[in-house]
């Protein structure tokens, strides 16, 4: 019986030993995950009433990957969807809160941007597409197609609170895919959205359906590998009512002796026709698979010495650091009515604080009645240094920015904060590439297989997809 060791115990080590065990139950496998807890970044903290997540808050739908996975396992009845309000996003300019319009009428109306920014986009169906073999940037896809003026107002702030990172230098199609293929398809993201819409109200009329898209009565598809990858918000968010740690708790349930915790893999190595791991005290294991479920930088390190070449094209994808402070305060202390998802903040604004989301308008379960919770982000590649604060300098940034927009009276209780030096690989220009050789370096090890937030998408629905891609390709190896 073959045996597969999976290092990692993140949401991509956890769904990708939940996939084998299911595809190819003949295999011999093992997780092991260098910590104590399982879940990686993501993971929930219970304090004082409030669910405070340490990375990820939720799950979009418009793939079905994580919802699929989390009825399956049983969480179907534990899954809470985001309140509608959550719709309203906040964008903060001049001093002010400004609801980011979600109609063409209210785009038009919105201060947001100049008479003049609001006109450049609205000619975005005229503008040229990419030439030929280009590899725009973010910053210079929107500047093409929306003008420069909506590229600092718009685009900067929503890429932030997904990557992050700095749209001059992310890869449009790495990080973006759908958005790049809609310009390449039909010339135009208004022309592509309009196309996409018909023919799906087309496909949903003939298939008798009236359900939308991203409905969870839906039903859902039966396998993710050939769905379309997500590049961005879109369907409704979801989480549990015990926070995320819930899927991660169950898939460790369902994976039961299969997991062995605070085992840290130090070196993978060729031995035989399979392979040895070690443990930095020379405990060693044999593995016929080793799946890496790790951080780029991580997994380098695998391969310091026995293999610089693939360790220094690992060690290549660059990541930005993030902290996430997690605050409680009582309702009457905030005079905004927190009426939906959060506010971003544009680089031009001058502030630190990249966005709040609101969390207890998002999943009122995640707080005590009467109370809020807010969860603010800082740093990205946008502010490295903020990661070099100590807490109470972190805390105090936030609120002092934060007070005014909110109107935020007294102090926070409990605080959480959750830093990642390392926190978000960033695909940027030149990441295809990157990507590339470390496949080409990978070949040369067959047997070995590469998984984890760093490579094929960054959201939960991407780790979970790969993940199911991943197995599907190791049953296949050990079927041979
Ligand atoms: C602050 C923040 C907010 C986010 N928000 C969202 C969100 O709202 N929605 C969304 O979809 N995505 C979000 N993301 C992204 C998402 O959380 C991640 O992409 C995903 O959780 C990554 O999972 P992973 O398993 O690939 O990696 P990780 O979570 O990093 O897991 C890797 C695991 O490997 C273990 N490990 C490392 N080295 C070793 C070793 N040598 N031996 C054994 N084990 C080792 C680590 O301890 C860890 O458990 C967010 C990320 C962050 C940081």
């Amino acid at each position: 019986m073959p045996r597969i060791i999976i290092i990692g115990g993140g949401i991509s080590g956890l769904a990708t030993a939940y996939f084998l065990r299911r595809e190819a139950p003949g295999l011999d496998l093992l997780l092991v995950e260098g910590e104590l807890q399982l879940g990686g970044t993501m993971g929930s903290e219970m304090v004082d009433g409030f669910v405070f997540e340490r990375g990820p808050n939720g799950f979009l739908d418009n793939v079905q990957h994580t919802l699929e996975l989390a009825r399956e396992i049983g969480l179907g009845e534990r899954l809470r969807v985001a309140s509608p309000s959550m719709n309203n996003r906040y964008i903060f300019k001049n001093g002010k809160l400004h609801l980011l319009p979600n109609s063409p009428l209210a785009f038009f109306r919105s201060p947001i941007l100049s008479l003049r920014g609001r006109l450049r986009v609205l000619f975005e169906p005229f503008q040229p597409a990419a030439p030929e073999g280009v590899e725009d940037s973010v910053a210079s896809f929107g500047r093409r197609r929306i003008g420069e003026e909506a590229v600092r107002a718009l685009l900067d702030p929503l890429v932030t609170g997904i990557h992050a990172g700095d749209v001059e230098r992310l890869s449009l199609p790495s990080a973006f895919p759908r958005i790049a293929e809609l310009e390449a398809n039909y010339g135009s993201l208004v022309k592509g959205m309009i196309r996409l819409r018909r023919e799906r109200k087309a496909r949903q009329r003939a298939e008798g359906k009236s359900a939308p898209e991203s409905s969870p009565e839906k039903e859902p598809e039966k396998s993710p590998e050939n769905a379309p990858g997500p590049a961005g918000p879109g369907g409704r968010f979801w989480s549990f009512a015990g926070g995320l740690e819930e899927l991660v708790e169950m898939l460790k349930a369902k994976l039961g002796e299969r997991v062995r915790l605070r085992w840290k893999a130090a070196s993978v190595r060729r031995e035989g026709s399979g392979f040895r791991i070690e443990d930095p005290g020379g405990a060693k294991e044999a593995a016929d698979g080793v799946v890496l479920a790790l951080p780029s930088y991580r997994a380098a390190s695998l391969f310091a010495s026995s293999d610089p070449e693939t360790a220094r094209a690992l060690e290549a994808i660059p990541y930005a650091p993030i902290a996430a402070v997690c605050m409680g305060f009582p309702r009457q202390a905030v005079r905004h009515s927190l009426d939906g998802f959060g506010l971003l903040v544009p680089r031009d604004q001058g502030l630190r604080l990249l966005g709040s989301i609101w969390v207890s308008s998002i999943f009122p379960e995640h707080a005590p009645p009467d109370m809020v919770s807010l969860r603010c982000m800082i740093g990205g590649a946008r502010d490295p240094d903020a990661l070099n604060l100590s807490d109470g300098n972190l805390q105090e940034i936030i609120l002092d920015e934060l007070r005014p927009i909110l109107g935020i009276e007294g102090p926070p209780a409990p605080v959480r904060i959750f830093r990642y030096s390392r926190g978000i690989p960033q695909y940027n220009l030149g990441h295809r590439q990157r990507i590339e050789r470390i496949e080409r370096r990978l070949w040369n090890l067959p047997g070995i297989f590469l998984t984890g937030n760093a490579f094929y998408g960054i959201s939960i629905n991407d780790c979970v997809k790969e993940a199911w891609r991943k197995a599907r390709a190791i049953k296949e190896f050990f079927r041979k």
